[in-house]
């Protein structure tokens, strides 16, 4: 770890100033994943500008949408009663991610912008794209099993990590950001990127921009939901794949649905052509079974992966049942 500089500002324009004017500062939040980011020395930072003091906590009913400060803690969003009357699924693919201590510490932009935990990129002494651009991807020909099978390029493999990211690109979430040429509004589905040739740069926030909140649309997916993950334990592990699902259901018809996929890709991965499918169907297996097979095609497995060809759709599937089913 190298020494660097501790600022803590009160003022948000301080803070973005800070970062804006500075390659080498990086803001701070919960710090679960940057500071072991900087144990590990794949990130380096000179300064470092903690956001703590800044007045973006509040959980807010607003016209149209429900507005969650950007330091709002993982563990107070999924326990906090407008989350759970308004945005269930996003309670459930919270209460899915890390470990209670690290809820109760990780922030909600933090959460947004979390790395990938491919090894690779976590072992300076291996070749990684993503840690070291040009160095080539250990994972292409390496242990692969927890990568991607969607957007993938011969790059980069890696998957985004975060249960969150995959209920909110459901939601049709949109990311609030401030920076030194003013604010803008990001659709959740346009805030990751592919890795393409440039896996170094896995989100399209500009250098000072901060994540000041998330805004989460009106919908009528308050009934009917189902976060599911699939990991090698319990708890405290990252997704093999995981599903958001969620139906607005007529009786046994499906009025509407979301859904979308985690630890498939570099992006939290929507899947509009199975929830346009699902539009009108009955809600039965077959036709969730259908809809599984239109989510999953175009999807390309490595060597240790393959086993996600058969999961995906069967945690598709799975996950509507339990959604269609939920009371
Ligand atoms: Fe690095 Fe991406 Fe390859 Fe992992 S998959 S080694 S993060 S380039």
């Amino acid at each position: 770890m190298i020494p660097f500089q501790y600022v803590k500002p009160s003022k948000q324009k301080a803070a973005i100033d800070t970062v804006a004017k500075d390659d080498t500062a990086m803001f701070i939040a919960g710090g679960t994943n940057l500071v072991d980011l900087m144990k590990r020395g794949i990130m380096n930072p000179e300064k470092l500008v903690d956001i703590n003091k800044l007045p973006l906590r509040k959980i807010e009913k607003e016209d149209g949408h429900v507005r969650i400060g950007a330091l709002a803690l993982n563990g107070a969003v999924a326990e906090d009663k407008l989350i759970l009357e308004k945005h269930p699924l996003l309670s459930q693919a919270l209460n899915a991610g890390a470990s209670a201590q690290l809820r109760n510490m990780a922030t909600v932009g933090g959460n947004i912008m979390q790395r990938t935990r491919c090894n690779y990129f976590y072992d300076t002494n291996l070749p990684c794209n993503k840690r070291e651009p040009g160095s080539g991807c250990g994972a292409l020909q390496g242990f692969n099993r927890m990568h991607a099978i969607f957007g993938h390029s011969d790059k980069c493999i890696a998957v985004n990590p975060s249960d969150m990211n995959v209920a909110l690109v459901a939601l049709d979430a949109v990311v609030l950001v401030s920076g030194p040429k003013g604010d803008r509004r990001i659709p959740f589905a346009e805030f990751h990127r592919l890795p393409g040739d440039t896996p170094q740069i896995h989100t399209n926030l500009q250098k000072g921009e901060l994540i000041t909140a998330v805004d989460i649309p009106e919908h009528p997916y308050t009934k009917h939901v189902n976060y599911l993950k699939v990991r090698d334990r319990t708890s405290y592990a990252f997704a093999l794949v995981s599903v958001a699902a969620a139906l607005d259901l007529d009786g046994s018809n499906i009025k509407s649905a979301r859904l979308a996929m985690g630890g498939v890709a570099h992006k939290p991965w929507r899947l509009q052509e199975a929830e346009q499918f699902l539009a009108g169907k009955p809600a039965t297996e077959a036709s969730f079974r259908q809809a599984a097979e239109i989510a999953m095609r175009g999807a390309k497995a490595f060597e240790h992966n393959q086993f996600k060809l058969k999961l995906g759709p069967n945690t598709i599937v799975q996950a509507l049942k339990n959604a269609a089913a939920a009371v």
